[in-house]
C-alpha cells in the first residue's frame, strides 16, 4: 500500500483521477459495484477468490483515495496522520469479517462491500466514522435476518450456524457501541459548529462595531471633543441598562445610541456647533434639527433600525416640552429616555462653547429638579443612585 502513495513524489495521475471520479462520480461507481458483486456471488465458489481480492484491495483504494486530497503534496509523516486510526481499524475490521465468513471463499463479505464503500462515499471524511457504523449496522441486521427469518442462499451460504452466533454478538455489539460513538462524535461535532458560529457572530458585531465607530469618527472633524462625550455617555448609559436589567440586545442598541445619538450635528454648520455665546433663536431652530438629520443618516442600515428612536428622540422631554416632535412619558422610546439623562448629565459636566462645566453636586441638582419634568423619574432616579456610588 505504501508503494502506491508516492510519498514525497508529485500524486499518482491514476490515483488523482480515481480520487476525482470517487468524489464526482459516486453513484455510478456504487451501481457498477453492485452489478459486478451481485454476478461475482452467483458464481462457482472456487472461483471467486481472485475477484474478492480484488474488490477488496480497490476498497481500501477508496479510502485512501478517500482519506487524502491527493491534489495536493503529501509527506509520509503528514499522510500516516490523515489515514488515522479510521483508516486502520477499516483495515483490521475487513480483515476479521474476512476470516470469520469463511476466507476467500465466502461470498458474503461481498455484502458487507456495498454499506462498506457506499457510506464511505456517501459520508466522505470526517463524516467516515458513519461509514464503520453503517457496515456494521447492516452486517449484523443481515445477520439477524438470516438467523431469524431464514433468509435464502446465497447469503451466508457456508457460514456454519455456530460462527454466525458469534458473528451476530460480535455485530450487534459492534453495532451498539459505535452507534453510542457515532453519537458522541455527533454531538462533538454540532458542538463545534456552533462554537463557530457563535465566533462568526461575535466578529459581525465587532464590524458593526467598527462601523458605527467609523461613522463617529465623521462627527470628531465638527467636534473635535465629542469622542470624550460618548465615551462617557457609552459609560453611563451601560451602567443604567446594567441595573435595570436590559438585555445583551438593547445593550447593545444603547451603546451604538451613546455614540451616534447627535451624529446628525454634522449637517449643522460647525460656527453654530462651536459658538461661544449664547445661540440666537434661529441658530437654536438650527441645532434642533440634528435629531432627524441622525435619523435620516442611519436610515436603512438595517442594523441600526432600532437605535434610530434613539438618535431621534434623545432630546425629547418627558413632560412633553422637547423637540423634535414633542413626545411625551411613555411615548419616548426607553433608550432614548436613559440616553436623554446620560446625555443632559454629560453636557452639564463638560466644558461647551458657551458654558463652563458645571460642578457634579450642581449637576445632581439639577437632575433632581429636572426629575419627571425633562427626565424620566424612574431612570433619573437610577441615575443618581448610581452617580453616588462613583
Ligand atoms: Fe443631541
Amino acid at each position: 500500500m505504501k508503494n502506491t502513495l508516492a510519498v514525497s513524489s508529485p500524486p499518482n495521475d491514476l490515483l488523482l483521477k480515481l480520487n476525482l471520479l470517487i468524489r464526482l462520480r459516486w453513484g455510478g461507481i456504487f451501481l457498477l459495484f453492485i452489478l459486478l458483486s451481485y454476478s461475482l456471488a452467483f458464481w462457482e465458489q472456487g472461483a471467486l477468490i481472485y475477484p474478492l481480492l480484488f474488490l477488496l484491495g480497490l476498497t481500501l483504494l477508496f479510502n485512501i483515495a478517500l482519506h487524502l486530497d491527493l491534489r495536493k503534496r503529501h509527506t509520509a509523516k503528514k499522510i500516516i496522520k490523515m489515514l488515522n486510526l479510521q483508516f486502520y481499524f477499516d483495515i483490521f475490521f475487513y480483515l476479521f469479517i474476512f476470516h470469520f465468513t469463511g476466507g476467500t471463499g465466502s461470498p458474503f463479505f461481498i455484502l458487507l462491500l456495498f454499506p462498506a464503500i457506499s457510506a464511505t462515499i456517501v459520508f466522505q471524511p470526517p463524516g467516515s466514522y458513519f461509514r464503520a457504523g453503517a457496515t456494521l449496522l447492516m452486517f449484523g441486521l443481515i445477520l439477524y435476518g438470516e438467523t431469524n427469518w431464514h433468509m435464502n442462499p446465497p447469503f451466508l451460504m457456508i457460514i456454519s450456524m455456530k460462527e454466525k452466533t458469534i458473528l451476530l454478538f460480535i455485530a450487534l455489539t459492534g453495532s451498539l457501541l459505535l452507534s453510542v460513538y457515532l453519537t458522541a462524535n455527533l454531538v462533538q461535532h454540532l458542538r463545534q459548529r456552533f462554537k463557530k458560529l457563535v465566533a462568526l457572530q461575535e466578529n459581525l458585531k465587532r464590524s458593526y462595531f467598527e462601523t458605527v465607530m467609523g461613522l463617529a469618527q465623521a462627527m470628531e472633524a465638527k467636534e473635535p471633543a465629542i469622542r470624550e462625550h460618548f465615551e462617557r455617555t457609552i459609560l453611563y448609559a451601560t451602567l443604567i441598562g446594567k441595573r435595570l436589567g436590559l438585555d445583551d440586545e438593547n445593550m447593545e442598541y444603547l451603546r451604538f445610541g451613546a455614540v451616534l445619538h447627535d451624529i446628525g450635528k454634522i449637517g449643522i454648520a460647525k460656527n453654530i456647533l462651536t459658538k461661544p455665546a449664547k445661540l440666537t433663536p434661529e441658530e437654536h431652530e438650527q441645532i434642533k434639527k440634528h435629531p432627524g438629520i441622525g435619523a435620516h443618516i442611519i436610515n436603512g442600515v438595517e442594523f441600526l433600525k432600532k437605535v434610530k428612536p434613539i438618535i431621534l428622540q434623545h432630546h425629547e422631554r418627558y413632560d412633553g416640552k422637547g423637540y423634535p416632535q414633542g413626545l411625551k412619558g411613555e411615548e419616548i422610546s426607553f433608550l432614548a429616555r436613559i440616553m436623554s439623562v446620560v446625555d443632559a448629565y454629560d453636557a452639564m459636566t463638560s466644558d461647551r462653547p458657551y458654558a463652563k462645566a458645571k460642578s457634579r453636586e450642581k449637576a445632581i441638582e439639577e437632575l433632581i429638579r429636572e426629575k419627571g419634568k425633562q427626565f424620566d423619574p424612574g431612570i433619573t432616579d437610577t441615575f443618581l443612585e448610581i452617580l453616588r456610588e462613583m
